[in-house]
């Protein structure tokens, strides 16, 4: 169980909060102000930390910086001001991602996942390296995809939208799902994954009309088969 350590000076926030996360499967540490949360990541390190900027004893800036030199813990931050500049110095001070006030537990806990997902080390490593699906070879580590004996020219996002569903052919896998596991983004656009496939299928040499390798099931998300 990933535990969190919410740091909220606001009581019915950090109730609530508390609630979501544990709803969610998470184990919850919280801290009222800033000094309290620096003694926490020193002394029983979470697995990630919500930081609210607005804090009675500390600038919530002053924290985060004050983590990044102690610790490579994640950091997701509340933030009441959404202005460019505002992201800007946030991520500069090492905030892993950003959420502006009021957001919902449901997109918290979301968010909460896809860094810690991030953050993991070893995420790929018991995939297979390379994935032989009739005459597609995609070699993970080099990061090299053949259609027959001709190398493809993928950006990043289409090998990695490729590799993924490669891996699970003949499966269909939803757009939610493939955001949040190719893109670690689950609350971005479904467009964003048919502007890739799109992309991709053009590279195969394919139609959406006509596929071969990579097949929509309407209403229910893209497959790709292993025997086109
Ligand atoms: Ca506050």
């Amino acid at each position: 169980m990933a535990s969190v350590l919410v740091v909220e000076d606001d009581p019915v926030i950090r109730a609530a909060l508390t609630e979501v996360l544990s709803a969610h499967g998470y184990a919850i540490k919280t801290a009222h102000q800033g000094f309290e949360a620096l003694r926490e990541v020193t002394q029983g390190p979470p697995d990630i930390v919500v930081l609210d900027l607005g804090l009675p004893d500390l600038d919530g800036l002053d924290v985060l910086r004050m983590i990044r030199g102690i610790s490579r813990v994640p950091v997701l931050v509340a933030t009441a001001r959404d202005d460019d500049r505002e992201v800007i110095r946030l991520l500069n001070a090492g905030a892993d991602d950003y959420m502006v006030k009021p957001f919902s537990g449901g997109q918290l806990a979301a968010r909460i996942a896809a860094v810690l997902r991030r953050s993991a080390p070893d995420a790929n490593r018991d995939r297979e390296p390379v994935l032989q699906v009739a005459d597609l070879r995609i070699d993970t580590l080099a990061r090299t995809v053949h259609l027959a004996d001709r190398e493809l020219s993928l950006t990043r996002r289409e090998f990695d939208l490729l590799a993924y569903l490669a891996a699970n052919a003949d499966q269909v896998m939803s757009r939610t799902r493939i955001l949040s596991e190719v893109w670690q983004q689950p609350y971005l656009e479904d467009q964003t994954v048919d502007v890739h496939l799109s992309s991709l299928r053009r590279k195969l040499g394919e139609k959406a009309s006509q596929p071969r390798y990579l097949h929509t099931v309407r209403g229910i998300g893209i497959k790709l088969v292993s025997a086109p």
